[in-house]
């Protein structure tokens, strides 16, 4: 059984599967093959499987890039074969990666952005164990200098995407989340503090709070964290979850203060292959100077006849991404990702400002200050005949896919549904998106749908 599949069910091994008129003989599903299949026949059973996949552009969950330039496709099939970490062999791919880290040093305000530190990696999640890590042996090795002990590190963070467990799990730290409250949905500097003390390694605001798509008050939580070194002496990094936010902040909000400007905040991620607009497979990190991330951390690897400093989990990845992102870069540049942005906001605020004007829904985050997209619920005292999973459920069937979910402790009572407007997701695309919706509401909410549902029944199944 793979590790994804939820349900307790074994494969009927026997099984086979069959390509209709265009195969000759059936294949078995889940034994190894004996024999060869013709390219053709064999492309033609694999695309055809592929049909029940959902259609990536409407799927609106995703933070993800569904849609790219020809340009990045050509230059994906070129670098198909370039492995990023043959350094010796492709110096050129390493060299346009190492750009990249210099050009979003620049972008994120880096005093010192000559003498920055970077990498490239799969995604986010990727970049947020080296983030973590580096963290973590700062810690440590301040505490072997103070000859203090080193067992029982924490991280502080809010409402974080699933990485961040992971990442306290897999390496043995200790998470202290800022639970939501009411309407606080996000961490308060006021909190942070509170789980403050000489064990923790770092705290991590969210730049695009993967439930909200709002970002956490980074700079107030900076202000709180220079407060607190003064009065305790203790010295707590900050480090930017801004998967999403690292390519949004920039273009649609210059004036807030989230980046390198504050001089607490010592490494930041984002995805390249979110409003990167690189193809999936593509995370950055960056650490404002060379001096944050721990020489321990770093393997100087002698291989295929040459010396390389690698910090990453992976060993062999693809070269095509860096190399689209790089594209991406000198491409658009500053205006070019300016104009996608504001586009993208602007659908996302245009649909918050239609959900308005339905009695039912309360807006939880309307579009405008945080990422591009808006996010909702049933307003207080509606009682609709459905509820959210319904509507989810019902938008499945065109082909939408817009889910509910519940927020995380203690406000996992509260069930919000999310739309993320990326490029690709066009006003008219989610104008029809509106009219399906419309529909949906309109057809949930009469007899026909229902008998009637109890709000208590309504709880219905998750998907997150
Ligand atoms: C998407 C996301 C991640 C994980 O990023 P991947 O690139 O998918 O690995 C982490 N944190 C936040 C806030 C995200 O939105």
């Amino acid at each position: 059984m793979a590790v994804h599949s939820k349900q307790e069910i074994f494969p009927a091994l026997d099984e086979e599967v069959s390509g209709g008129s265009f195969l000759e003989h059936p294949l078995p599903k889940y034994r190894f093959p004996l024999e060869e299949t013709e390219p053709a026949p064999a492309y033609q059973l694999v695309h055809d499987q592929l049909l029940l996949d959902g259609n990536s552009r409407q799927n609106l969950a995703t933070f993800c890039q569904t849609w790219v330039e020809p340009e990045v496709r050509q230059l994906m099939d070129e670098c198909l074969d370039k492995n990023l970490i043959d350094r010796d062999e492709y110096p050129q791919t390493t060299e346009l990666e190492s750009r990249c880290v210099y050009m979003l040093a620049d972008l994120w305000h880096c005093p010192d952005a000559a003498n920055t530190q970077g990498c490239s990696t799969t995604g986010s999640s990727e970049a947020a164990m080296l983030g973590g890590l580096a963290m973590k042996y700062r810690w440590k090795k301040r505490r072997q200098q103070e000859h203090r002990p080193t067992h029982r590190p924490n991280l502080i963070c809010g409402p974080v995407h699933t990485c961040w467990p992971r990442f306290a799990r897999y390496f043995d730290v200790e998470l202290r989340q800022v639970p939501c409250v009411g309407n606080r949905l996000l961490m308060s500097p006021e909190e942070v503090l509170k789980r403050c003390d000489e064990n923790t390694i770092g705290v991590v605001p969210t730049l695009g709070v993967t439930y909200t798509l709002q970002y956490e008050p980074v700079h107030a939580i900076a202000l709180a964290l220079d407060d607190f070194e003064e009065v305790h002496g203790i010295d707590i990094p900050i480090h930017i979850d801004a998967a999403s936010g690292g390519f949004t902040a920039p273009f649609l909000h210059p004036a807030v203060s989230w980046d390198f400007r504050l001089p607490r905040v010592r490494s930041i991620n984002v995805s390249g292959h979110k409003f990167g607009l690189s193809p999936l497979g593509c995370g950055w990190i960056v650490w404002r100077t060379k001096r944050d991330l721990p020489e321990d951390l770093v393997f100087d690897v002698k291989y295929l006849g040459g010396h390389m400093r690698s910090f990453a989990l992976n060993f062999s990845r693809p070269g095509g991404q860096v190399v689209a992102q790089y594209y991406n870069f000198i491409r658009l540049g500053r205006k070019g990702y300016t104009r996608i942005a504001k586009s993208c906001q602007a659908v996302g605020s245009w649909f918050a400002d239609e959900l308005r004007k339905f009695e039912i829904f309360e807006l939880i985050y309307d579009g405008r200050d945080g990422l591009p997209g808006c996010t909702w619920s049933i307003k207080p005292g509606e009682y609709p005949r459905f509820d959210l999973y319904d509507l989810a459920d019902r938008l499945r069937g065109k082909g939408w896919q817009v889910p509910a979910y519940p927020m995380p402790p203690h406000r996992t009572d509260l069930v919000v549904q999310r739309m993320v407007s990326r490029l690709g997701v066009s006003r008219d695309l989610a104008g029809l998106l509106m009219d399906d919706l419309r529909q949906a509401v309109r057809f949930l909410s009469s007899s026909r749908a229902r008998p009637s549902v109890g709000v208590e029944a309504a709880s219905g199944y998750h998907h997150i």
